[in-house]
């Protein structure tokens, strides 16, 4: 990533931490600096997990992708900024599969509850990821790459645009109806996601996407309302405050059922 796109990046963090104070979309139920430390403390766990083994192997895998001419873009004879857009589009399809897969899989779950955990949904809750999550996601984001045929380039354009709107869609940011409206038609919003927050299932268990909205409205998992105003977020009923300690969200994929 340019010196540009990360002083853009950085910025646009800054704007969002800024406007979902200033515009609150949920009542918070954690109250207090204990949350936004576990949140950063898991973050900076997975952080270091992805620095240390994930980055390296993917960037090896796309390296390996591009010298072989191995996946579907080498193959396309279109202009570079459109095979470029496809390679970010098919990624991201991918990742909604992923998602998908770490709610209906019973192991992949074990992984991903640790996120879903959290009792409020904010900006913090983009750096609540266990870092087991990251590390059962490499053979797939492995697959991604070498069967799109993704280059470095790409790639990191993948990953940052991702991360931005992944910090956008956890930010408890209340816009206005008809721009959220609209924009929810192309790139998933604070109020799509919260549905994927809630602790009933059937909510839970929709908005899948975690960039463009279209996959979820192709496979028939789009959910734009649920009938009442206010989702309760959490990984269950009774997802109770003194379960998402640091060490207990920690334990949690290795618990014993
Ligand atoms: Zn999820």
């Amino acid at each position: 990533m340019g010196v540009a796109a990360r002083i853009a990046l950085l910025l646009g963090i800054a704007a969002l931490l800024w406007l979902e104070r200033k515009r609150p979309l949920r009542k918070p139920v954690e109250r207090g600096a204990k949350r936004l430390a576990r949140n950063l403390a898991l973050g900076a766990v997975t952080a270091a997990t992805v620095a240390g083994i994930e980055r390296p192997i993917v960037t090896r895998a796309s390296r390996i992708a591009v010298e072989r001419g191995w996946g579907l873009l080498p193959k396309l004879a279109v202009p570079i900024p459109l095979k470029t857009a496809i390679a970010l589009a098919l990624m991201d399809y991918t990742l909604y599969w992923w998602h998908m897969l770490l709610h209906r899989v019973p192991a992949l779950w074990r992984t991903h509850q640790p996120h879903h955990t959290d009792r409020d949904l904010d900006s913090s809750t983009a750096l609540r990821f266990h870092f087991t999550e990251f590390l059962a996601s490499i053979p797939w984001r492995c697959a991604q790459i070498v069967l799109i045929g993704v280059g470095q380039r790409t790639l990191s354009m993948w990953q940052a645009l991702t991360f931005a709107e992944v910090l956008f869609h956890h930010s408890n940011l209340r816009l206005p109806r008809g721009l959220e409206h609209a924009l929810a038609w192309i790139v998933v919003t604070p109020r799509l996601h919260g549905i994927h927050h809630s602790f009933v299932r059937e909510e839970r268990d929709s908005n899948f996407s975690s960039g463009l909205t279209i996959w979820d409205r192709l496979h028939g998992t789009a959910r734009f309302d649920i009938g009442r105003d206010e989702v309760e977020i959490g990984a269950r009923e009774g997802n109770q405050l003194q379960d998402v300690t640091l060490s207990k969200t920690l334990a949690l994929p290795f618990e014993r059922t």
